[in-house]
């Protein structure tokens, strides 16, 4: 039971006594007796679903809407929040504020809206299914009742950091988009799991669209790897946010994620879904 106590002299400050109790909370020495031994999972049986701008949506109905019938089918099975990517506006976007030299959090507010856009596109195509547009307030807090009276929320994939995006490490862009958005939000409400729906198979050695046709035969395909080995092998480039495999390493709940070519195989979603592996998983190393 916390109690106040006084501290020191007689101007010593009041606490209320807790473990926490005169810590700055930045002791490394300290913080390590913060770890809990198993961390409360809020929503344990919330699928995160995260579907691409570039590599889906901007698409349109050809590699939309057979997506939208597979989600459709699969919410009757499963309780899935879905998340929208941002995708050519964004980047639009980005290009002429990187033109006028404009800071990684001003960059970061032009971009979040285009991911908003694509959430209302979507949550059109599900409403009459049960598909509900919902924000990043208390209704994330709802997503298991929603789920359970047959709704499937639809929200945007960019986390709220606007000006209080962190600087990047290469460049202007903000480094956490929509790929970290829907991370952050699986781990913090302990989902059962995070699926990212894109263009390709999954992981590559290298990006398959930037090398040449007789090249790509030669790629080397990761079917699983750990957020550790894939940080050591330091590719250039990803079909995932690289904060995510940063954020992996140190996650509480969340164990792995997958990444499926749901443009090419929409089923792969519900096999995904059902624990299945079809893409690539990359997982945090115990
Ligand atoms: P989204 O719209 O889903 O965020 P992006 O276009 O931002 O998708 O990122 C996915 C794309 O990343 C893929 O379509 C692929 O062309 C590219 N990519 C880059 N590096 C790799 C890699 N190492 N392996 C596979 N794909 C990669
Ligand atoms: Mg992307």
């Amino acid at each position: 039971m916390a109690k106040l106590v006084k501290e020191g002299s007689e101007k010593g400050r009041l606490h209320i006594e807790s473990p926490l109790m005169g810590e700055s909370l930045v002791s490394k020495e300290f913080l390590k007796r913060t770890e809990a031994k198993e961390y409360f999972r809020m929503q344990p049986e919330i699928n995160v679903v995260k579907i691409g701008g570039q590599s889906i949506i901007d698409r349109g109905a050809t590699a939309v809407l057979p997506i939208v019938d597979v989600l459709v089918q699969a919410k009757e099975q499963y309780k899935i929040i879905l998340m929208t990517g941002g995708g050519s506006r964004a980047r639009h976007v980005y290009s002429i504020g990187i033109d006028l030299g404009m800071p990684t959090g001003v960059l970061s507010k032009l971009g979040d809206k285009v991911s908003w856009q694509n959430a209302e596109m979507m949550s059109v195509l599900l409403n009459k299914h049960g598909g509900v547009k919902i924000g990043h307030g208390d209704n994330l807090e709802q997503l298991t009742m929603f789920c359970r009276r047959g709704y499937l929320p639809i929200t945007y994939g960019i986390p709220p950091y606007g000006f209080f995006e962190h600087p990047a490490e290469i460049g202007s862009i903000p480094p956490h988009r929509t790929d970290c958005g829907a991370f952050l939000l699986a781990e913090n409400i302990g989902a059962r799991s995070l699926i990212y729906l894109k263009d390709e198979r999954g992981l590559f050695s290298n990006d398959p669209k930037k090398v040449a046709k007789a090249e790509r035969k030669k790629l080397r395909f990761f079917d699983r790897i750990s957020a550790r080995e894939l940080l050591e092998l330091d590719l250039d480039d990803l079909i995932i946010e690289r904060p995510i495999l940063t954020l992996l390493q140190r996650a509480k709940c969340l164990k792995e994620l997958q990444i499926i070519d749901a443009l090419h195989h929409p089923e792969h979603i519900l096999d995904a879904l059902e624990g299945k592996h079809v893409g690539t998983i990359i997982y945090k190393e115990e």
